[in-house]
């Protein structure tokens, strides 16, 4: 498995500094220094005239008008690139030919007349022609009259853009920064790319004139009558000399798939249909069959495996939400082959907005694939931009809590599948306690954990709420423990006073949960801890058994023993009477933080640094022979004192060099021999 995210993750929350999940878009900075100097430039500029040179044949007078101010800032910024995207505009274009064509229907539907209604198909049509370095978009929707190309063109009518505009001004904002490069700002974005750009455009209502607009992006839009016929729009661009690769058909059949693959109105490139795929997400849930899902899934992540699990939710209070997610079957992050790109697209009424966007869900749900539809999102800066990142929070909290509430809703209908599933995807969940931003997502995520525990079979795993309602009367804290196989945990040292007063033990095997479950801190209110640090910290003690040390030998034992070990190993020695068959355990205060900084400490420090207190078992054979040894045979008492303390020590998990014992041990054996041969 690929822990070392989880790994740097871990360690960060070990050290306590916050988790940085964003990062400042440095293109933003840029443009807002380009408005500043724009707004002076355009308002020198002198007016230049717009030269036609599209099909539609202009009549009479040419209406020449200039921009609105906000509309010149805007235009002035999307020339200079405010997208390191500049492809965005032809989805842009197909999103208004879709808007226009949905209006036009819904229309129909109540009852408005149309002109050419039978005649014109709901279609959108895209040419590109190399030759004269255009590409033209057209649709049979509503068309635009005169002043509706005045007022939706040549305007930024939107109080949101304003915002928008005044916003960077400030350049106070950096939430909102992440956002700019993923919204188009609609129409304009045309003119990154155009020397010109001539809109033909009539109204559907029956009867209306035609009119082309046209504008060189710079100061000035003209106006004028036109013999455009044919009900809708037609949007010609010109192209600049450095941008001929839209003009490419190739180039843009990409384009029009990667961002328009799911538009709900037939797209033709060059006459020939390009979007083919049905948009799953907007049917019904039920009519939906697996092998659906199947090619779906395979069709967006590019996968060829089946997904696991398959959410599809459908919500339209407080968001307008369609989605589908899939848990694939493989996840190359299992194999430790490479750290996964976010998988969830972003789409705004069926048209894309972000591919495999980023923010959209938590970091550590980076494994679920699928796609996002909802109409709350603006496709453009038209909108409140003040509230988008306030409503992409909104979204990734209601989908994340979705997605974490489904988990665990499969956990309960398919407990086997649920294993497989935790076992094999577990790290990310491990992940998300690590990274989740508050305690009550925390928990919420603990929920989806399963553990084997000492109150069940090997083999049959147990979850936190099982075992809070398990919980005796007056039992305050969960306990885990953390080895890496149930033998160990059973045998430790740590393990036996929990077991000796009724104690569900949870065990886990997986190297983080150590510091994953201390992150956890609590559940249910219930105190999460390790059985270290409980033993550490807890003062119960169990009953005096048969055959111990008297009181007096024991402190005598351990008078000697504190003298023996010295303080560079150990801060207190004592007797303790919850062991049983274990001579003696090591506590320390943090023991999570003693093993990742262990390495860190220099040997003869670690007394000082750790502070351990050695706990000795009266009851048990070795400590009572110690006990009078240490006046017979002083020297071999010192080797045994030694290396009980030692075997404490890997108990704890903070032996790091075993090596340094093996003389000692070799004296041990030898004497073991010596002692044979009598
Ligand atoms: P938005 O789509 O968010 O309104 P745009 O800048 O993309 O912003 O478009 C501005 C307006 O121009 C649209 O609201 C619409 O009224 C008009 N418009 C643009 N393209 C078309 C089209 N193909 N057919 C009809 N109207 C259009
Ligand atoms: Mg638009």
């Amino acid at each position: 498995m690929n822990y070392t995210r989880l790994a740097k993750l871990v360690l960060r929350s070990a050290l306590n500094s916050p988790v940085r999940t964003t990062k400042p878009l440095p293109v933003f900075r840029h443009s807002y220094r380009l408005i500043k100097t724009s707004t002076a430039r355009m308002s020198s500029e002198s007016s230049s005239s717009v030269e036609d040179s599209t099909d539609a044949v202009n009549q009479g007078p040419i209406d020449r008008r200039e921009f609105k101010a906000e509309t010149r800032q805007l235009l002035d910024i999307v020339a200079k690139s405010l997208y390191s995207e500049k492809e965005v505009f032809i989805r842009e274009l197909i999103s208004n030919a879709s808007d226009a064509l949905e209006k036009l229907r819904h229309h129909q539907v109540n009852g408005v007349t149309i002109d050419d209604f039978s005649k014109s198909p709901l279609e959108i049509r895209i040419t590109t022609d190399s030759q004269t370095g255009t590409i033209t978009i057209q649709d049979f929707g509503t068309g635009m009259s005169k002043e509706d190309m005045v007022e939706n063109l040549g305007t930024i009518a939107r109080s949101g853009t304003k915002a928008f505009l005044s916003e960077i001004e400030d350049e106070k904002s950096s939430s909102s920064n992440s956002l700019i490069g993923q919204f188009g700002v609609g129409f304009y974005s045309t003119f990154m790319v155009a020397d010109k750009v001539k809109v033909n455009s009539r109204s559907f209502e029956t009867g209306s004139q035609g009119y082309t607009w046209s504008s060189d992006g710079s100061g000035l839009y003209e106006i004028s009558e036109a013999s455009h016929e044919t009900r809708g729009t037609k949007i010609v661009v010109q192209l600049k000399a450095d941008e001929l690769r839209f003009a490419d058909r190739d180039t843009v059949e990409g384009i029009v798939k990667k961002y328009s693959n799911f538009v709900g109105f037939p797209i033709f490139l060059n006459g020939e249909q390009i979007n083919t795929i049905q948009p799953l997400w907007t049917q019904d849930p039920k009519a939906i069959t697996t092998k659906q899902h199947e090619e779906f899934y395979q069709f967006i992540s590019n996968a060829f495996d089946k997904p696991r699990y398959t959410l599809h939710f459908v919500a339209d209070a407080p968001l307008s939400i369609r989605s589908l997610f899939y848990v694939p079957e493989q996840l190359p992050e299992m194999y430790g082959v490479r750290v996964l790109e976010p998988g969830v697209s972003l789409y705004s009424r069926r048209v894309l907005i972000q591919s495999k966007a980023r923010d959209i869900l938590p970091e550590w749900l980076r494994f679920v694939r699928g796609v996002i539809d909802s109409e709350d999102i603006p496709l453009n800066l038209s909108r409140e931009l003040l509230q988008q990142s306030a409503l992409i929070q909104k979204l990734r909290s209601v989908l994340s809590s979705k997605l974490i509430r489904f988990l665990a809703d499969e956990a309960k209908r398919d407990r086997k599948k649920y294993e497989k599933f935790f076992a094999e995807c577990g790290i990310f969940l491990r992940e998300g306690i690590v990274s989740a931003s508050d305690d009550a997502e925390r928990e919420e995520i603990a929920k989806l954990f399963r553990f084997e525990s000492s109150f069940e079979r090997p083999g049959v795993t147990t979850s936190l709420s099982e075992y809070v309602s398990r919980m005796k009367p007056g039992q305050k804290n969960i306990y885990y423990l953390c080895l890496p196989t149930r033998e160990l945990a059973e045998t430790s040292p740590y393990y036996e006073p929990l077991l000796a007063q009724g104690h569900e033990v949870l065990f886990s095997y997986d190297q983080f949960d150590d510091t994953v479950l201390a992150q956890l801190r609590s559940f249910n209110e219930k105190p999460v801890l390790s059985a270290e640090s409980y033993l550490s910290k807890s003062e119960e003690e169990g009953e005096v058994k048969d055959g111990s040390l008297p009181s007096d030998e024991a402190d005598s034992l351990v008078k000697w023993l504190t003298r023996t070990l010295g303080y560079h190993r150990v801060k207190e020695v004592k007797v303790s009477r919850r062991l049983s068959s274990h001579p003696t355990m090591l506590t320390v205060s943090d023991m999570v933080s003693a093993r990742r900084f262990l390495r860190a400490i220099r040997p003869e420090e670690r007394g000082k640094i750790l502070q351990p207190t050695l706990e000795v078992n009266p009851s048990h054979t070795i400590i009572k022979r110690l006990a009078t040894l240490k006046d017979e045979d002083t020297k071999l008492a010192v080797l045994v004192a030694e290396q009980l303390y030692d075997n404490a020590l890997i108990a704890a998990g903070l032996m790091d060099d075993p090596r340094r014992m093996l003389g000692r041990l070799d004296s041990l054996v030898e004497s073991v021999v010596r002692e044979q041969e009598k």
